[in-house]
């Protein structure tokens, strides 16, 4: 049987409901939560080294150098990167990590790691993403309009990801994501050794 933990990465445009489908996500399993790095300002009510770690460019461009971030990407003006060291040590103890990251992140992890699962969670339309941004309130007119338009960009991107999750009903988005990652242990080609396992307890 496969050991280590499975790696789930949930991508989707800024107010496709990530953050509340991924808090839900974990409140009754396992899953270990990477905690990202940002070198954007804190909203109101984040808390440093749980919402995120907030450094400078400087702090994080030194993480770069040292090769201490799995995956980073520019995002609206700001980085956003994964601490390397957490996402290997909890897949080692086999336990599942989720990474909440944006697109390019998301692919840089999949270079690396092949066996993650990429899942894409939309809002149920367009209109919806922008109200959602609107009614959250937390960035400017411009902001919004940037974080819009990187929506698009991620939206094309939408088939190097495994799976779609529309988050209409967050409870529904949630059993989804559950579907799938269980789906995903029973997957063949997650069980390769079980073959050996098996032919060696079969007579020729
Ligand atoms: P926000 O500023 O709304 O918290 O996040 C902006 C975007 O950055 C979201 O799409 C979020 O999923 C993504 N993000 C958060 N952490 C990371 C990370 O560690 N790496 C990457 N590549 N994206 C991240």
């Amino acid at each position: 049987m496969n050991k280590k933990g499975l790696l789930v990465i949930v991508s989707g445009p800024s107010g496709a409901g990530k953050g509340t489908v991924v808090s839900e996500l974990i409140k009754n399993t396992s899953y270990a939560l990477s905690t990202s790095i940002t070198t954007r300002q804190a909203r109101e009510g984040e808390i440093d080294g749980v919402h995120y770690f907030f450094r400078n460019t400087q702090e994080f461009e030194t993480m770069i150098k040292k090769n201490e971030l799995l995956e980073y990407a520019e995002f609206c003006g700001n980085y956003y990167g994964t601490p390397i060291f957490y996402v290997e040590e909890q897949l080692k103890q086999g336990k599942n990590v989720i990474l909440e990251i944006e697109v390019q992140g998301a692919l840089q992890v999949k270079e690396r790691y092949k066996d993650a699962i990429l899942i894409f969670l939309t809002p149920p339309n367009i209109t919806e993403l922008r109200n959602r941004l609107e009614k959250r309130a937390t960035e400017t007119l411009e902001k919004i309009n940037m974080r819009m338009k990187r929506a698009r960009e991620e939206i094309k991107l939408i088939d190097k990801y495994d799976y779609i999750v529309i988050n209409n009903i967050v409870e529904e988005a949630v059993n989804n994501i559950n579907n799938i990652v269980e789906s995903e242990k029973m997957s063949a080609k997650r069980h390769i050794d079980l073959i050996n396992t098996f032919l060696e307890g079969v007579e020729q």
